[in-house]
């Protein structure tokens, strides 16, 4: 066994073979892999191994679908037979609803260049004659989809990467990992200690304990799953082609042929966790859990009805295995931050499916310094300190049980709430305040009328929450809105080199004391890591703004790029809440308060100051998301009720609370995007509009060679905003843009513009096709629709309205 190597990966199932490969792929050889037992030892070997590369996150998709082209090559390579059976994939949907969701999918394929097709009941029937259509309004078909032999695929990845100089230790368990204190690891297994620069987490079932090993507390759960295997079925027998994965996605199972017999598997309702204080050591190795076939009666009867000639067959084994979901069915995929060079690759679900796209991700971040696109949605940094693990059993099962339900984009679905609550929840609670989530922080979404149920009804089209967002838009345009803006990040640099670490991390100018800029922050190949809002409140103390959350990936990021000497970083977002106050009167009803002028001469647009509101040492800038006069009011946690509660005492009468629907709705109608929707790690500042911010005399922030090549180069496509004609729905998201039947883009984000009455969204178009002025279609719910590219902001597009 070697004593040094570069990367150190610890576990041999299919995710940690898949790294291993890509390291070695992506040129780094001096890589090994420490196994306990023998490779597929955890979840791997007992996989149904079906695979595919549709995924509610567009990211996730384009990763998964990677995986899938990577089967043939790495089959080839190893000359391993991985049992590779691509036999195509039908989503199949027993309700209108379902059949819409799959209609919106399918026309989000064509942006993602995933050749997918909506087929009726006669082809389902032709492709799948075991299948019962009766009730199915269609199905979306796959033509990527299959299955494949767990145990050889893994054995492949390990082979090509024994083959390009990889080295794989079997029955060699690591014990601990223990910091050299030189910036490298020592990993101690029970055959010897490795010394190397990287560790890789991708322990599967074992994850939580090595990630204990570094004082690591991971939110992993395994869940028990199991599937069935028949005896031979007539008609698969005689039949010269085999049936596609099926997902029942109303029924919550899957079923695929096995042989001249079917698997089927079971997403049961009352999902079940397994070892939840911790997974024995001893457990593994071609080890089952017993069957537990009771749990599976109300989903195989669903099973038996939509394929009746299950019910006459033979069941030949019933698997029960475990393995490990995260709290959003994501991997966890990363760095830690306060863990240099020690890497997640764990908690992946769908092994099969995502493991090439986790592998090639992890080696691109560890051998280049961070990945080629945007996979937030399974970056570790996307879950912060919430992530108890009573919280993390809670989430899981729920996750589990609703693996096949419709996600709706207004659904925040109800486990682990509520985790943490701003101070002013009670007060937004009695005045009917509809709540979602964000970090784990229950925030107001609007508030219902005191005679209605504050529930929103989970739909794809406009919800019953509409006519309230419209009234609280009417109250922000004509008098005053006040939000609780206790959601968003907010960090305080503080020391004599304050300044210098962010001139380090911050791409746009620094503001001078006392006044506010928005400015990007980039990678250091020029993507986009932040939209961030700084606010100097002195010379060596800024406060800075941005999505809430993104806190623990901003805070690894800061800790990384900009600790120093000299400064002290401090996340600050619970230790202080805000109330947001936009609208006409909102200068009125906060001088009320303060008792003091904020007359534009005294506080113009852009500027902060610390001052007393009513009794709160407070933090005040005058900025506004919503296109009206406005401000935001940071205090102290302690502080926000009585900052809340003198305010709608002041308040003018037509003044109210909203919610961030409202946000939502005013942002787009001037045109601001936000973070996750139009901007990302995926684009440029230059794609993204936000050139503009960036300060180019400056030559000392990291991404600015990137992103002087990017003003040159012109970006092909760029964002735009624009009006979608005659929709009854707004845009999601991920939706087609097309001129002619050419996709020319994708949306990113859409809402309706209550001021100016129009369907809204925003989206990245081709550069040429918008400076033609083209008419443009989009097609939501599966509905095509005209739409025009807006050549200014809907609304107030000269901004005068925010500089009153
Ligand atoms: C019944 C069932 C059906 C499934 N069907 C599918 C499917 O159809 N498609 C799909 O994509 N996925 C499926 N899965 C999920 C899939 O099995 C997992 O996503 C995948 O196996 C995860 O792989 P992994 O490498 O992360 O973890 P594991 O397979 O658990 O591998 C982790 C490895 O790390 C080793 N290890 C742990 N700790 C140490 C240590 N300290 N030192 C050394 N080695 C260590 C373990 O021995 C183990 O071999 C299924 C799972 C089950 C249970």
């Amino acid at each position: 066994m070697k004593t040094h190597a570069q990367v150190v990966v610890i576990g041999g199932g299919v995710v940690g073979c898949s790294v291993l490969y890509h390291l070695t792929k992506l040129g780094w050889k001096d890589v090994v892999l420490c196994e306990r037992k023998e490779l597929t030892a955890g979840s791997s070997w007992h996989a149904a191994g079906g695979f595919h590369a549709l995924n509610s996150d567009p990211a996730v998709s384009r990763l998964q679908a990677y995986t899938i082209s990577l089967y043939r090559d790495i089959e080839r390579q190893s000359g391993q037979d991985i049992g590779l059976h691509v036999t195509g994939g039908l989503n199949v949907a027993a309700t209108q609803e379902r059949w819409d969701f799959l209609r919106a999918d399918w026309a989000r394929h064509r942006v993602l260049g995933l050749s997918t097709e909506l087929v009726g009941p006669q082809q389902i029937r032709d492709l799948c004659p075991l299948m019962e259509t009766s009730g199915v309004f269609g199905a979306l078909y796959d033509p990527m989809e299959g299955h494949l032999d767990p145990a050889g695929t893994t054995h492949a990845y390990a082979q090509c990467a024994r083959k390009a100089g990889a080295e794989i230790y079997r029955h060699t368990r690591v014990l601990e990992i223990v910091t050299t204190g030189r910036g490298a690891w020592h990993v101690v297994t029970d055959a010897g200690t490795i010394e190397t620069e990287h560790v890789v987490n991708a322990a599967g079932l074992w994850a939580r304990e090595v990630g204990l090993m570094v004082d690591l507390r991971l939110p992993i759960v395994a869940m028990e799953h199991h599937y069935l295997l028949t005896d031979e079925i007539e008609v698969l027998r005689t039949s010269p082609r085999e049936i596609p994965l099926v997902l029942d996605l109303d029924g919550e199972i899957y079923l695929r042929q096995e042989r001249k017999g079917v698997l089927l598997g079971v997403y049961e309702k009352s999902a079940t966790p397994w070892c939840v204080n911790g997974t024995p050591w001893e457990y593994g190795e071609n080890e089952l859990l017993p069957p537990q076939l009771d749990r599976l009666t109300e989903a195989l009867d669903k099973g038996f009805k939509r394929f009746p000639v299950l019910a006459e067959t033979g069941i030949r084994r019933v698997v029960n295995g475990p393995f490990t979901f995260s709290p959003d069915g994501n991997p966890l995929v990363g760095p830690v931050a306060g863990l240099r060079n020690y890497w997640l690759a764990c908690g992946v679900m769908a092994g099969f499916a995502q493991g090439g796209g986790v592998g090639l991700t992890l080696a691109q971040w560890i051998t280049r310094g961070e990945p080629d696109g945007d996979i937030y949605a399974m970056d570790a940094g996307r879950f912060g300190p919430y992530t108890t693990p009573a919280y993390a059993i809670a989430k899981t099962r729920e996750f589990y049980a609703r693996r096949f339900q419709i996600a709706y984009p207004n659904e925040y679905w109800p486990a682990g709430r509520p985790a943490k609550t701003s101070t002013v929840h009670a007060t937004l609670r009695t005045a009917n305040a509809v709540f979602g989530v964000s970090y784990g922080l229950e925030v107001p979404l609007y508030f219902a009328r005191a005679d209605e149920p504050a529930i929103e009804t989970p739909t794809l089209r406009r919800s019953n929450a509409f006519d309230r967002v419209r009234e609280e838009c009417e109250a922000v345009q004509s008098s005053a809105g006040l939000l609780d803006i206790s959601s968003f990040g907010k960090y305080l640099f503080t020391g004599p080199r304050a300044a210098v670490a962010l001139r380090r991390v911050l791409a746009g100018r620094l503001p001078a004391v006392e006044r506010i800029r928005l400015t990007p922050m980039l990678s250091a190949t020029g993507r986009l890591m932040g939209d961030l809002t700084a606010l100097r409140l002195a010379e060596d103390r800024f406060l800075v703004s941005g999505s809430g959350y993104l806190q623990t990936w901003h805070m690894r990021w800061f800790a990384e790029h900009a600790a120093r000497e000299g400064v002290e970083i401090w996340n600050i977002s619970d230790a202080y809440g805000g109330i947001a106050i936009f609208g006409p009167d909102s200068r009125q009803v906060l001088s009320r308060v303060t008792g003091t002028s904020l007359a534009d001469t005294d506080v113009p647009f852009m500027r902060v100051f610390e001052a007393d509101v009513g009794f709160a040492p407070a933090i005040v800038a005058r900025l506004s998301v919503s296109g009206e006069l406005g401000y935001e009011v940071y205090v102290p946690s302690g502080f926000l009720q009585t900052l809340l509660d003198s305010l709608l005492q002041a308040a003018s009468p037509g003044t109210r609370m909203v919610g961030l629907y409202a946000l939502n709705s005013l942002r787009l109608e001037k045109s601001f995007g936000i973070w996750s929707r139009e901007f990302s790690r995926d684009y440029t500042p230059h794609m993204a509009g936000l050139g503009r911010f960036i300060d180019f005399d400056r030559e000392d922030f990291i991404g600015r060679d990137a992103a002087l090549r990017d003003r040159e180069l012109k970006p092909a496509r760029r964002l735009a905003a624009f009006a979608i004609e005659g929709a009854t729905a707004e845009a999601a998201g991920y939706e087609p843009i097309e001129v002619d039947d050419r996709c020319v883009g994708f949306v990113t984000s859409g809402g309706f513009g209550h001021r100016v009455s129009k369907s809204l969204a925003m989206g990245y178009i081709d550069a040429a096709v918008i400076d033609a002025r083209s008419d443009l279609y989009v097609t939501v719910l599966g509905e095509r629709k005209r739409c025009q590219v807006l050549s200014a902001p809907a609304y107030d597009p000269t901004g005068s309205r925010m500089r009153l």
